[in-house]
């Protein structure tokens, strides 16, 4: 009698797959099974059936439950995430586990609850917004959003309020609101107008390009600034890829652009196909309803964030990747992909087309494109007619004075947004009060006990605070080291910003917009519709403002300190600027209102500057390119960091070098350095160090990777600290 053995991939950082015997359970392959593990039961994939087994017959275990629902994972998911588990040098089992939505990494069976849809009575009509006091707030909000539209979802709802539910409730007693059973998954009630714009010839010229070779893997960069129409090309693709009944497309955005706008936009224009959310703000089952509805099929357009991009889609024909350039598509734990990259392969293994799209691309892609690798698709303008180019300039902080760190430049400016009623928008990438709490008379700086960073002033809650480990204490009356009284908070940061903008233009309504403002659920979304009512005129914010919302009456943009990324030691770190202060500028001057962009700079010459002021991404780019090739940076070189953190340096160190000296005897043709410390030294508690390996080619550095990680899980001195590899690292 032959056995049948299965081959299951497990959530263990073992990099192999685990036989066991089916138990004489009925089995599909990317199935999910319930396995012992020692003394544990863990949840697993199916990946294949085998009729022998290296380990004896009779050591075998058998599993101990196989669901019956639809197989989570197919052949296409098992071919893309083993290759992601080779490339990233990650255990293929935690991989393939980590691609299911939580629900399905669960022992306990998934039961997905009804979803219903609610609509006012006509008594609830009659009864009207008036019949509820002001006080409850909850109900005035749903019963207003049940004013505006009908069969609200209870996805929408719980945008509303976590407490909902409760507040439906009474609203149903009270016989003013209808429920009833949906088949379809939530839906965001669309508030957008569905016109459809010709196209201007940039665009038509480009979705022609695209459109003439849809059978085959093609990658395309559509390089255009913001408001050039990029999103209206992705539309008219996703609708002419959308008529053949056998499609899906899958839409990647970075994490901060998922908005509410986004989304709406897509429902409007593209009414009549369902549509899968999947990122990770949403709950176990949703994230599950809509995982499934993509994997099934029946979702045509999957919008999602890099998590998305391992979704099994059995009809997809068309990838699009918006603000391509944008890191949050690299994961910083676990397997450290990079969801473009991931995309990229994903279009190739199944030959479709995939359209990139920013308007500053990361440096690899723009090369990828001026090399002919990807076409190259140019909108050169802002769509709507009227649309100006900001203005962009310069402020020399370093022959002007500034107050509290404002220029009067820019404080006029914003009196004269103020007098016409305009809107402005500070961007300042620092939270809180003032980064460094200074004493005068020892210059002791407030440090982290836990990091090696500074503490950071709140002082509206009297708190110092580390912004990489969470680690808050008082502030103190007097200086630690020396006894002193007399402690500043020195340097900006967003509240200061506010402080004093309050004090000088008392009549002025700011808001401020940073991780720490937005704690609160919905606290966000309150105040972007504040923003959009008009009843902001100074905006103060971090990069969270700097994408993705467009901002009609926003007139005047303000940059206030960025003069300590321009010398940083990352090689990124002048892309990574250029990008953003690239995306800050674009907020100002949207509709038919001419926008202006202000930077406070000490070193307006520099040639970040020059590129900016003349939107040159181009030029910008050509140079940095030359730059890296120079000095062999990527693209031009391919690069692996190993990490590694422990409580005692010594046992990083000793590590690390052994690592090294391993990686020079496996391989020549890759550039080992010696160990160093990461700017951050310590983190939490933990000291780091990290090892740099560069090579020629994507191939030698995989090489080696593939012969040293195996030692590596295999050393005495890895077993004393915490390691991971980042392949095609992001950070140094
Ligand atoms: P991007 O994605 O490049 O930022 P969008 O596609 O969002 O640009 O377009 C910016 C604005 O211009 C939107 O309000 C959009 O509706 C409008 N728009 C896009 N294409 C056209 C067009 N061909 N004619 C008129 N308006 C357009
Ligand atoms: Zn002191
Ligand atoms: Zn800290």
């Amino acid at each position: 009698m032959t056995l049948t053995i299965l081959k299951i991939a497990l959530d263990v950082p073992l990099d192999c797959l685990f036989d066991y015997l089916d138990g004489g359970f009925t089995v599909t392959i990317g199935g999910r099974v319930v396995v012992p593990f020692g003394r544990r039961k863990l949840v697993g994939i199916v990946v294949d059936r085998i009729d022998s087994s290296e380990i004896a017959t009779d050591k075998l275990k058998a599993i101990l439950h196989a669901f019956t629902d639809e197989p989570a994972l197919d052949h296409e998911s098992f071919a893309l995430l083993r290759f992601c588990a080779d490339y990233y040098q990650y255990p293929y089992g935690q991989a393939l586990l980590a691609a299911l939505p939580t629900r399905l990494r669960q022992i306990e069976p998934v039961v997905l609850r009804k979803q219903f849809a609610y609509s006012l009575t006509p008594s609830g009509l009659l009864a009207g917004l008036e019949a509820i006091p002001a006080r409850q707030a909850v109900k005035r909000r749903l019963f207003s959003a049940l004013l505006e539209n009908i069969d609200v979802d209870e996805a929408a709802l719980a945008a509303l309020s976590s407490t909902w539910r409760k507040a439906i409730q009474a609203m149903q007693e009270a016989g003013w609101i209808n429920a009833k059973q949906v088949l379809a998954p939530p839906r965001i009630q669309a508030q957008v107008p569905s016109v459809k714009p010709d196209l201007n010839p940039d665009q038509a010229q480009a979705l022609h390009a695209i459109l003439a070779q849809v059978d085959v893997f093609k990658p395309w960069l559509l390089h255009g600034i913001t408001g050039s129409g990029k999103t209206e090309v992705y539309m008219r693709l996703i609708l002419s890829a959308l008529t053949n009944n056998e499609s899906q497309v899958l839409v990647l955005v970075p994490e901060i652009n998922l908005t509410p706008q986004l989304i709406a936009r897509f429902r409007s224009r593209l009414p009549d196909f369902q549509l899968a959310l999947l990122h990770s703000n949403l709950g176990h089952s949703e994230r599950l309803l809509n995982w499934r509805l993509a994997q099934s099929g029946q979702a045509r357009i999957v919008i999602g964030t890099r998590l998305a991009v391992f979704t099994p889609l059995p009809k997809l024909r068309l990838i699009i990747v918006d603000e391509e350039h944008d890191s949050s598509y690299k994961q910083q734990d676990g397997m450290r992909y990079h969801a473009r990259d991931i995309a990229l392969m994903r279009a190739k293994r199944r030959n479709i087309p995939i359209v990139l799209g920013s308007a500053t691309p990361a440096l690899e892609t723009w090369n990828n494109a001026t090399t002919h690798k990807y076409g190259l698709l140019t909108l050169n303008n802002r769509a709507v007619a009227k649309a100006m180019l900001p203005n962009i300039r310069c402020i020399n902080t370093a022959l002007g004075q500034t107050y509290e760190g404002l220029s009067s430049t820019l404080l006029e400016a914003l009196r004269d947004r103020l007098a016409r009623g305009e809107q402005s928008l500070l961007f300042i990438n620092r939270r809180g009060y003032a980064p460094v709490l200074l004493c005068s008379a020892c210059h002791w700086m407030a440090p982290c006990p836990r990091c090696s960073s500074r503490l950071v002033v709140h002082l509206r809650q009297r708190q110092l605070r580390c912004h990489h480990c969470g680690h808050e204490e008082k502030i103190p009356q007097q200086c630690p080291s020396c006894g002193n009284a007399d402690l500043h908070p020195t340097g900006h940061g967003t509240q200061r910003l506010e402080q004093t903008l309050a004090a000088l233009l008392p009549q002025a309504r700011i808001l401020r917009v940073d991780r720490d403002s937005t704690r609160r659920k919905h606290a966000l979304s309150d105040m972007l519709t504040d923003i959009y009512a008009g009843k902001v005129d100074i905006l103060i914010g971090t990069q969270m403002l700097a994408k993705g919302h467009d901002f009609p009456n926003l007139t005047l943009v303000g940059v206030i300190d960025t003069d300590s990324a321009l010398f940083s030691p990352d090689f990124r770190t002048s892309e990574h600027l250029f990008a953003q202060l690239m995306q800050v500028a674009g907020r100002a001057g949207r509709a038919d209102k001419a926008g202006e962009v202000l930077i406070q700079t000490a070193h307006p010459d520099h040639a970040l500057f020059n590129a900016l002021r003349t939107q040159d991404y181009v030029a910008y780019s050509d140079e940095l390119l030359h730059e890296r090739k120079i000095c062999q940076f990527p693209p031009f070189a391919y690069l692996a960091l190993l990490r590694a953190e422990a409580n005692d340096f010594n046992q990083v160190q000793r590590f690390l070098q052994q690592a090294a000296d391993s990686a020079r005897l496996i391989t020549q043709n890759v550039m080992v350095y010696d160990p160093t410390r990461p700017h951050m030294q310590r983190l939490k508690n933990m000291e780091r160090g990290q090892l740099l390996m560069q090579a020629n080619s994507r191939q030698s550095l995989q090489i080696l990777l593939r012969n040293l990680v195996p030692e590596l899980r295999g050393c005495n001195s890895a077993a004393k600290v915490r390691w991971s590899v980042d392949v095609d690292p992001l950070e140094f």
